[in-house]
């Protein structure tokens, strides 16, 4: 059965000789396709096929197994922003990730749309893993509380804690932090993929946010990105 449909390819895995395995994200969810001779140099589909193109992809299913297999494809649109930037690439591939570990969010193709908007409106790079970051988080149910006390709801609230989910009020914590720290980190908590272009200017805490934000979808959603570590080197990299 012939099927037509559109997407963007999240990942692909060589399979066999010439083959191999793409991953789509379409409207509906991730779809998974069988490419014959994609790897071959003079393969028309090389194009169609980019991590990140935007493509119409013609398959045929198998009655059998259910299994796709591509039978022609179209190239649509192609982000040239994100393959001209390491920070984006790095970026995206953290977005990949994501998007492979939450097949049930029924918000991740906006969420990918709205990542891909960001960058070709060359959104700053913290910026934009924050918000991403505080969408997994959002999703997984860990999001971080910064408008109040997290422990007792004390809207005056005098530290922040990673650890404990969000500020914290002088009672709960017995910590008073920098008010400037504090106003940063309830800023911080509230980047999404609606508002980054808002963000021009970063300093050490968005680093700071990244590093913990990966942490804490790590310890707390068992959230594990292979992309971390080389994420945090460019950014360092890129100063
Ligand atoms: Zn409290």
């Amino acid at each position: 059965m012939k099927n037509k449909f559109c997407g963007y390819v999240i990942d692909s895995i060589d399979y066999k000789d010439n083959d191999s395995i793409v991953t789509i994200l379409c409207e509906d969810g991730l779809v998974s396709l069988k490419a014959r001779g994609t790897k071959k140099i003079t393969s028309k589909m090389n194009s169609v096929l980019f991590n990140y193109a935007y493509s119409e992809f013609e398959v045929n299913k198998s009655e059998k197994s259910g299994y796709l297999t591509l039978l022609d494809g179209t190239l649509l649109n192609y982000p040239n922003y994100v393959i001209n930037s390491l920070d984006y690439m790095t970026i995206m591939g953290i977005v990949s990730e994501g998007v492979n570990k939450c097949k049930d969010n029924e918000n991740l193709y906006t969420a990918f749309k709205d990542c891909l908007y960001l960058m070709e409106n060359k959104v700053n790079s913290r910026a934009l893993i924050i918000a991403f970051l505080n969408f997994m988080l959002e999703s997984e149910g860990a999001k971080y509380e910064g408008d109040k006390c997290v422990s007792c709801l004390n809207k005056k609230v005098s530290s922040f804690s990673f650890e404990l989910g969000g500020f914290l009020c002088n009672k709960c914590s017995n910590i008073n932090e920098d008010v400037n720290y504090l106003k940063t980190m309830r800023i911080l908590t509230k980047i999404n993929l609606k508002n980054a272009l808002k963000i021009t200017e970063t300093n050490k805490n968005y680093d700071t946010y990244i590093e913990n934000a990966f942490d804490s979808l790590e310890n707390k959603c068992g959230i594990y990105f292979k992309g971390k570590d080389f994420l945090l080197r460019v950014l360092k990299m890129e100063g």
